[in-house]
């Protein structure tokens, strides 16, 4: 009978560069079970693992499974043994490009690449550059045009590319006078572009509620999903920089909109404070020690933490009586909760709790924190509608007016693809999405023409007019 040798190198390999270990995997499967994509994968998340563990990794390195994974976190968060599995499918992903096999989903590692690019360029995420980039080379063109136009119509993409300007020597950066006095506010490209209007109403949110915040000039690109499946490296060196930008302004704690580059902050503090091999390495590429000092907080948190309750009710001008909401958190405000600190990384309740202060009726839903797909929006446009179908079928059916996000990826997804989804499912949603501090604001009777309702796709007047809050 022939022995199977186990390749011991290849997990130790493996086990060094993720910084814990693969070994403990007890083929449990619950990875798998919460992987929304596994049925389109040709290795479940448990055999990828499986044959790291074999020190078999070829057919993971040429698998679809790893370009297929949303970056969601379901499985990390749900392993019983501690395998990070979200960062072995980074981790995957960076060899496979590193040893030049052919990526079984080349459109992804296309969209990676031309991001990547992107980012390094200019410190920032040129969307408009990098679609056309990404359609010329994949000769995808026409998929999507209708959307992307009538983005450009209604103001959330623009032609013209931003450049970070980051400081060349940080030690130079001068400290803000006043920095003791306010928080820390880090947008991303996002809130800049595809979310423009959910950042000015937010700022205007914080403003009202007497927080000032401020966003320290260059900042850099988060990286989010191209940035982590490429480099680890790349993708900690970007949060980084903000990091210790604000920190060199004299600031000591950050709240950040956008729960992708919330989560890539958070997980590039964390790593570089369990790797001082990669924490040596960020601070030679920026020139700088990072000294850890920045606390780090979603805006929904920041809200809910650092403002009292009844601050917020003595704000609410027009209470939002009778409007039913379903509140979306994501993939990436909560999960994993090694990461982001969350008490209840597959249900939280903190925006829900934040809605019932303004007055309305949450709704009791298991679809909290199904990933909705906008990491693969460009690249797996059928898998995504998929999911964000579920997900907004199942606010409709429980009675939902309108779903509530904390992320502009998630809010432009589910707000801009439900044409799609009804040509697709034949389902007519017709449900707003709404940023949470679009309602904040709304209910805070702030100006409603700062709300930024006409940005939207599916328009959010309806439900609002008929509950006579508009
Ligand atoms: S959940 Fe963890 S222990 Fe279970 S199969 Fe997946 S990686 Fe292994
Ligand atoms: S991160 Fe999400 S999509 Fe990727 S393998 Fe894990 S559960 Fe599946
Ligand atoms: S996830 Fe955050 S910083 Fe990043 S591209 Fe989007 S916005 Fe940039």
């Amino acid at each position: 009978m022939q022995r199977f040798e186990l390749k011991r190198e290849i997990i130790e390999d493996i086990e060094s560069e993720a910084n814990f270990s693969i070994s403990v995997c007890a083929s449990c499967n619950r990875c798998t079970s919460g992987c929304p994509v596994v049925d389109e994968m040709d290795f479940t998340p448990a055999q990828i693992i499986r044959l790291i563990q074999l020190g078999d990794i070829q057919p993971a390195l040429l698998s679809r499974t790893i370009w297929l994974c949303a970056s969601c976190s379901t499985c990390t968060s749900r392993c019983p043994a501690g395998v990070d599995v979200a960062r072995v499918m980074d981790i995957l992903r960076e060899r496979a490009l590193r040893s030049g096999v052919r990526p079984a989903l080349k459109e992804v590692a296309l969209f990676n690449e031309v991001s990547v690019k992107s980012i390094e360029r200019r410190g920032r995420l040129y969307e408009f550059g990098s679609m056309v980039a990404y359609k010329l080379k994949s000769g995808d063109i026409f998929s999507d045009i209708w959307m992307g136009i009538k983005m450009f119509l209604k103001g959330r993409m623009s032609l013209f590319p931003s450049s970070a300007n980051f400081p060349s020597d940080l030690l130079k950066v001068e400290k803000d006078p006043l920095a003791k006095e306010k928080i820390a506010y880090f947008s991303g490209c996002s809130m800049h572009s595809i979310g423009k209007e959910l950042n000015s109403t937010s700022l205007a949110v914080l403003e009202e509620l007497g927080i000032e915040a401020s966003e320290p000039e260059g900042w850099v690109c988060c990286g989010t999903t191209p940035a982590h499946s490429t480099s680890h490296l790349l993708a900690t060196v970007l949060p980084a920089k903000n990091l210790a930008l604000i920190e060199r302004k004299g600031y000591d704690y950050l709240t950040v909109p956008c729960a992708a580059c919330f989560f890539r902050m958070k997980a590039a503090g964390r790593d570089m404070k369990d790797d001082p091999g990669l924490k040596g390495r960020v601070d030679q590429k920026i020139g700088y020690s990072y000294g850890g000092g920045v606390e780090v907080d979603h805006l929904l948190t920041t809200l809910s933490k650092r403002v009292e309750k009844e601050e917020i009710i003595s704000k609410v001008k027009k209470p939002l009586a009778g409007l039913k909401v379903a509140c979306y958190y994501g993939c990436f405000l909560s999960r994993p909760a090694e990461v982001t600190g969350s008490e209840h990384p597959e249900y939280p309740t903190d925006m829900d709790q934040m809605m019932r202060l303004l007055g309305a009726e949450t709704i009791d839903w298991s679809h909290k924190t199904e990933c909705c797909g906008a990491a693969l929006s460009m690249t797996k446009r059928d898998m995504v509608l998929k999911l964000s179908e579920r997900i907004l079928s199942e606010a409709k059916a429980l009675g939902a007016d309108a779903v509530i996000t904390s992320c502009p990826l998630c809010h432009v997804n589910l707000d801009a693809r439900q044409s799609q989804i009804k040509k697709k499912f034949g389902k007519k949603l017709d449900l707003p999405i709404l940023y949470f501090t679009q309602l904040m604001a709304l209910s805070f009777g702030l100006d409603e023409g700062s709300l930024g309702f006409k940005a939207h796709f599916v328009d959010p007047a309806l439900p609002l007019k008929k509950r006579g809050l508009l």
